[in-house]
């Protein structure tokens, strides 16, 4: 994990998942920075790891600062330092999000922390092992992974501290981890998750390529074959195997169990939250009204899939869409001309 970041191996501490290493970078951030402020800043595309930590500190006190994001999901460095104060006490902004794929321009924003004596934490659990990441270059002082993320096993995760930075330790107990994190260590998987981590970074290159290639493949696919069918985020500023779409008079929820049964693994915006019927949070941040941001589409592309693999999954997309507008009242609506047509601004090239 060291070699990958660029770090050094005394600055990796292991956790037991993703969220762990979130929750620690954030209460031991503000709690070892009380002397400084009470103030946080992150963003309103975090992932709920971060999100739901800072309500959390938010009930203890913290003030917290949610950054906006463009329309490509992507963080202002110009908003970032106007929302910086004399006692904002940590910055954490995603590397890449989970649902829309866009990355953030990571150094720009630390530096912009540190210009005002802030520490910078990243959530890179979508990141690590996909695009490179070098601590020194980024310039972050805390930065969180997750094994499973990257082909290894679930259950473990990261957290990277630079050395130096004051954090106070979440688990307490033993002296594990340099006395940081306490409780015995997970031999097992943190071997598979090092050993993931090298098969990631050796071929990291070639892979994002190929698998690029194929997202593109399915990008003009979609596009040729649904009407109505948006991308979410920008083309080129996106994890290599990240497709997100909208499909107009869609709930992303019945689109995924009709694939589900064509025995193709798909989720409606973000996994985690793929079950509780809420709209994203991220395409709702992203500036998508409530009936679109219902109609979402996640696919996520990896080495092993194929040109023929994307040329059936348009095909059945583009039959369960049809099936499910032809149901759908509002669309009926819409084809006669007599629903909202402001729908159309979300569909640049489409009728
Ligand atoms: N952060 C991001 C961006 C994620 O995508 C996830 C998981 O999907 C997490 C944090 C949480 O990681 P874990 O599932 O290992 O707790």
């Amino acid at each position: 994990m060291a070699e990958v970041l660029s770090a050094s191996p005394e600055e990796i501490y292991f956790t037991g998942c993703g969220t762990e290493a979130d929750n620690w970078a954030l209460v031991g951030a503000v709690e070892a920075g009380r002397g400084r402020g009470r103030h946080i800043i992150t963003s309103s595309v975090e992932h709920h790891a971060v999100l739901h930590t800072c309500r959390h500190l938010e009930r203890r006190g913290f003030r917290v600062t949610y950054l906006p994001v463009n329309g490509e999901g992507v963080v202002s460095v110009e908003e970032l330092r106007r929302a910086l104060r004399r006692d904002t006490v940590l910055v954490s902004i995603m590397a890449a999000n989970n649902e829309v794929g866009s990355i953030q321009p990571i150094a720009q924003l630390a530096q912009a922390a540190h210009d005002r004596g802030a520490l910078f934490h990243t959530d890179a659990v979508q990141a690590f092992g996909h695009i490179p990441l070098s601590v020194e270059e980024l310039n972050v002082d805390l930065l969180s992974a997750s094994g499973h993320k990257f082909g290894g096993p679930k259950g473990v995760g990261f957290l990277y501290i630079r050395e130096g930075v004051p954090l106070e330790s979440f688990l307490h107990g033993g002296g594990q981890e340099r006395g940081r994190r306490a409780g015995t260590e997970n031999v097992a998987e943190i071997v598979g998750m090092g050993e993931a981590a090298r098969l990631s970074a050796a071929r990291m290159e070639e892979r994002a390529v190929y698998v690029g290639q194929l997202r593109n493949y399915l990008i003009r696919q979609l596009r040729r074959e649904v009407p109505l069918c948006r991308l979410n985020g920008s083309r080129e500023n996106r994890l290599p195997g990240n497709a997100s779409f909208c499909f107009a008079f869609v709930e992303g929820r019945s689109l995924v169990l009709q694939l589900d049964a064509d025995g193709i693994c798909a989720s409606g915006g973000s996994a985690c939250t793929s079950g509780s019927g809420q709209s994203s949070h991220v395409l709702l941040a992203m500036g998508l009204p409530p009936e679109l941001a219902s109609g979402s589409l996640r696919l996520t592309l990896g080495e092993e899939n194929t040109r023929a693999q994307i040329d059936r999954v348009a095909e059945r997309i583009a039959v369960h869409v049809e099936e499910l507008r032809n149901q759908s009242p509002a669309y009926q609506e819409f084809r006669q001309g007599r629903g909202p047509r402001g729908i159309l601004r979300y569909f640049p090239g489409n009728s």
